[in-house]
């Protein structure tokens, strides 16, 4: 098919939901709402022809490890994000990409992976924008601090992470 399927990973409460509603209705909510998983589409180009942008925001749990290795299995890139205010949503990320680098074998020098820094309007930081933009050079990430209350970057993104992909010629 002509997908070109992203999964957006993270601990509970980093802002995965918001970022993709706010790439995709460009709206903002302060409510919490935890989510199960959900698919988003937005029609994208691939080589100047119409191509479906699929994105599924994660669980951020752990609760459903199979459908989490679905979602590595079936991606063509990956978005992991963490908070700003919150050490701990960094640290966790480690599981993920390690898993990730499992599934994906060999390949995963070719697929975009973009770690992202949310929460950047928040004053209360544990998490400075030095050390963020290391640890995804560690793991052969791309790096953007975000925030989705104040569409910071949310756009910017999706687009670094669509120019990520070498074998493909992909735009908003
Ligand atoms: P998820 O569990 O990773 O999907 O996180 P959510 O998107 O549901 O967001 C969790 C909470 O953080 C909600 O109360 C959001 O309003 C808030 N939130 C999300 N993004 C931002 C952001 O960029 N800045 C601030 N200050 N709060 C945010
Ligand atoms: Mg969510």
């Amino acid at each position: 098919s002509n997908d070109y399927r992203v999964a957006v990973f993270g601990s509970a409460g980093v802002g995965k939901s918001s970022l993709v509603q706010r790439f995709i209705k460009g709206t903002f909510k302060e409510a919490y709402t935890p989510t199960v998983e959900d698919t988003y589409r937005q029609v994208i180009t691939n080589d100047k022809q119409v191509c479906t942008l699929q994105i599924t925001d994660t669980t951020g749990s752990h609760q459903f490890p199979a459908m989490m290795r679905l979602s590595m299995s079936k991606g063509h890139a990956f978005i992991l994000v963490y908070s700003v205010t919150s050490r701990s949503s960094l640290v966790e990320l480690n599981t993920i990409v390690n898993e990730i680098k499992e599934i994906k074998g060999p390949d995963i020098a070719k697929i975009p992976m973009m770690l992202v820094a949310n929460k950047c309007d928040e004053a209360a930081r544990e998490v400075g924008k030095e050390t963020g933009a290391a640890i995804a050079n560690k793991w052969g990430c791309g790096f953007i601090e975000t925030s989705a209350k104040e569409n910071v970057n949310v756009t910017e993104l999706f687009a670094q992470l669509l120019q990520m992909d070498k074998e493909r010629n992909m735009a908003l």
